[in-house]
């Protein structure tokens, strides 16, 4: 009978002590794990027929590193670093056999075994970086020993694992097998046994030689758009550098190292978000055990931009679905962009044209709403016309039995309204993608007053199965995203540039800021006409105080849609994406700013950034109050998933804490002194800086409410 923990089970095999990890899902080196394998070292160490020692997982993967929330909680002994002393402590060879993946913890854990190996389906890395962190269980000094130190910084940086036969090329596995990976491992013990090769451990290997200035540089390029507004790196290339030192001394320079990166806000944003985007499909009051029907097949209705990016994204999940539209030759538009965009995919070696060839097949055209009768999910992607919207969801009710969820893709339009046009409301919701549909990870899921808990429950499924962050917003103009980038972001944009500011200032300001780009890049790229027509939607219902949008508005009129047009906030040569400067927009917002007798100046960069960002956390919070957004944490993945927000500030709500709550509340009245009653700061602000709280307690208050 094992004594040791169900995580970890020890079994003698012949000569070899076999070390078991199973702590599902994904065999997180927790406390016990830990314990577990320091106690069947010790065990081994004292059974005199066991002659090497093999650590091998259950499950899927070998194991994907720390248990995350470690990082908040602290560590518990024994850490990881006394499992590491004891391996190298051993007298026995440990060998770390390797299937699925090695990441992080799980990699640093691999790396002090005295040898590796690795069955060709996995893949190794430190992904650390992505949360802002420097390995700090011995990854940058180890891995600098096994594979050189210029190889190690490329892949520390990336942060993305490298594949079995690659991690041996680079002789970071020993070897690499097909099949059984037990059987081969205990063979490969066996060998070291009767050889009498002995333990290699990873730490005596001779130092490496450091990084080039020319190594330096070149991983930074190559990584230079993960890294852009980054700080984590500069640590990591002292961590590295240190490798070529005795290995105990750039283990304390790495320890001192990681530590800082942990205490960096960078971190602790990019931490955040992690959470919060596992946080964010979660839904309260949503029953545990619900019969939700298997997603085999789905259809679109409008096989236009979206229907047909939607239709990619459900056949690389593995999904059949049938793309309905009315118009022939929008089908056949259809057909050509699928195609093109597969080509694409092939081209940048993504997919093999095999691949591509299965998902095509998985997509069929047709003209006919008959034709999605069978499917188990419907999505409604047709033009943004209220009416139209209303008579196919009618006839897609009459047609597809009434447990199957009908969703719209509505981004302007009362979901509740739509819904109401079916004989089934419950099983209506938003489900509301983001260009590229197959790409952007954000899915909405808007739930419209009489959407029922099935419905949400096969949406979040849905979004599980594209491999979406799904966010559930409430029914009101614009949801979560748009409603912040309409009546905050962006208009606010607008009016710097009434006042005085140039397009190429405000996008260069926010681009800055760390945003993938700019507020008027991004509205040349969508189409100027998409944010008239949605605010066309918004007059029926409510109304917005003056100026408004008068800039975008006035460019759709003058048929300056952005890039398709070739002109729109900036001008566009010979079919070029470079947005250039263009005198006739200057002269148009001189000529507006006039008519609204604004008195045009010359504004700074950290006017533009600190007014942008503020309105977007404004009304972000009228979004909370509003209850459009559960969480404010929900808040921040929509806008870093779909919006480009950067990631490594944690979101606008996560960067309002960083700035303070009392700071922001001042700064928010100040401007509503200065420009009036759409700055009227919200009454949550208001409140928190009152109560000196953040966003994050808030969020937490609810979690116990
Ligand atoms: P689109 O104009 O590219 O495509 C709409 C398609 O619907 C056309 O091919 C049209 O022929 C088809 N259609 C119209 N009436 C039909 C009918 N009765 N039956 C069958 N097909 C019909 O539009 P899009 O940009 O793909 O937008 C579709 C929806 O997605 C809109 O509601 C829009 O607001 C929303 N949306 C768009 C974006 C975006 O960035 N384009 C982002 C999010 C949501």
């Amino acid at each position: 009978m094992s004594t040791f923990p169900k995580v970890v089970a020890f079994d003698e095999v012949g000569v070899v002590g076999l070390i078991q990890l199973d702590n599902p899902p994904v065999n997180a080196l927790s406390r016990e794990v830990r314990a577990g394998i320091i106690d069947a070292i010790t065990v081994a160490a004292n059974r005199p027929r066991i002659k090497a020692l093999l650590i091998i997982s259950n499950g899927n993967l070998f194991s994907a590193g720390a248990d995350l929330k470690e990082f908040d909680t602290g560590f518990l002994e024994p850490s990881l670093q006394k499992v590491q002393a004891a391996i190298e402590g051993s007298r026995l060879p440990v060998v770390a056999a390797i299937h699925g993946l090695a990441l992080g913890g799980g990699l640093e854990l691999a790396m002090t075994c005295h040898y590796r190996i690795a069955r060709r389906d996995a893949k190794l890395g430190l992904p650390e970086i992505n949360l802002g962190i420097v390995p700090g269980a011995g990854g940058t000094q180890r891995l600098p020993r096994l594979i050189g130190a210029c190889a190690a910084l490329e892949m520390i940086l990336s942060g993305a694992p490298i594949p079995a036969a690659e991690a041996k090329a680079k002789g970071l596995v020993d070897e690499v097998v097909e099949g059984d990976l037990r059987e081969h491992a205990l063979a490969f013990c066996e060998r070291l046994v009767r050889d009498g090769t002995g333990p290699r451990p990873t730490r005596s290997l001779p130092a490496a030689n450091g990084l080039s200035e020319s190594d330096i540089t070149e991983a930074l390029q190559a990584n230079a758009k993960s890294l852009k507004g980054r700080t984590t790196q500069a640590l990591v290339i002292e961590a590295i550098q240190a490798s070529k030192l005795p290995f105990a001394e750039g283990i304390s320079v790495e320890e001192a190292v990681s530590q800082k990166s942990l205490a960096s806000r960078e971190s602790e944003a990019l931490r955040h978000v992690f959470f919060a985007e596992r946080e964010s499909g979660k839904v309260t009051g949503l029953p545990d055990r619900l019969e939700l029907p298997e997603i085999k097949q789905a259809a679109i209705i409008g096989a236009g931009t979206m229907g047909s990016a939607i239709a990619i994204a459900f056949a690389d999940a593995g999904r059949k679905v049938t793309l309905i539209d009315n118009a022939e030759s929008a089908l056949a538009r259809s057909h050509e962009n699928i195609r093109s965009t597969y080509a694409s995919s092939i081209k940048r070696g993504r997919i093999t044209q095999e691949i591509a060839d299965e998902r095509i097949a998985r997509i069929t055209h047709g003209r006919e709403f008959a034709a999605a009768a069978h499917a188990d999910i419907v999505i409604e992607a047709v033009f943004e016309d209220v009416d139209l919207k209303k008579r196919v969801l009618s006839s897609l009710d009459s047609i597809i039995p009434p447990e199957r969820l009908i969703a719209t893709n509505t981004s302007t339009l009362s979901v509740t309204e739509l819904g109401a046009a079916t004989k089934h409301p419950g099983r209506v919701l938003g489900l509301h993608f983001f260009a590229p549909a197959n790409v952007t990870k954000l899915l909405e899921i808007v739930r419209g007053r009489e959407t029922a808990v099935e419905g949400l429950a096969t949406a979040l499924q849905v979004a599980k199965l594209l491999k979406k962050v799904p966010v559930v917003a409430g029914d009101a103009f614009g949801f979560i995203g748009n409603r912040m980038m309409l009546d905050g972001y962006f208009r606010e944009a607008e009016q710097l540039l009434l006042e005085g500011a140039s397009p190429t200032q405000v996008d260069a300001a926010l681009e800055q800021f760390g945003f993938a780009m700019g507020p008027q890049r991004v509205s040349d790229l969508g189409g100027n006409d998409v944010g008239t027509k949605a605010r066309l939607q918004l007059y029926k219902r409510e109304s917005r105080p003056d100026p408004y949008f008068v800039i975008a508005d006035r460019l759709t009129e003058l048929g300056r849609l952005g890039q398709k047009t070739g002109r729109g906030f900036y001008r566009y040569e010979n079919g070029s994406r470079e947005a250039l400067p263009d005198l006739d927009v200057t002269a148009l917002i001189e000529t507006l700013a006039s008519q609204q007798g604004i008195a045009r100046r010359e504004i700074k960069d950290d006017e533009i950034v600190e007014r942008c960002l503020l309105a977007l956390i404004n009304v972000g919070a009228i979004v909370l109050e509003e209850r459009i957004a559960a969480r404010a944490s929900d808040i921040d993945v929509v806008w870093t998933s779909g919006y480009g927000f950067p990631r490594h500030l944690g979101g606008p709500m996560f960067y309002a804490d960083t700035l303070g709550m009392q700071h922001v509340a001042q700064r928010i009245r100040y401007y509503h002194e200065k420009l009036g009653h759409y700055w009227r700061p919200a009454a949550m602000i208001e409140r928190l800086a009152k109560e000196k709280s953040t966003f994050e307690q808030w969020d937490r208050a609810l979690q116990t409410r």
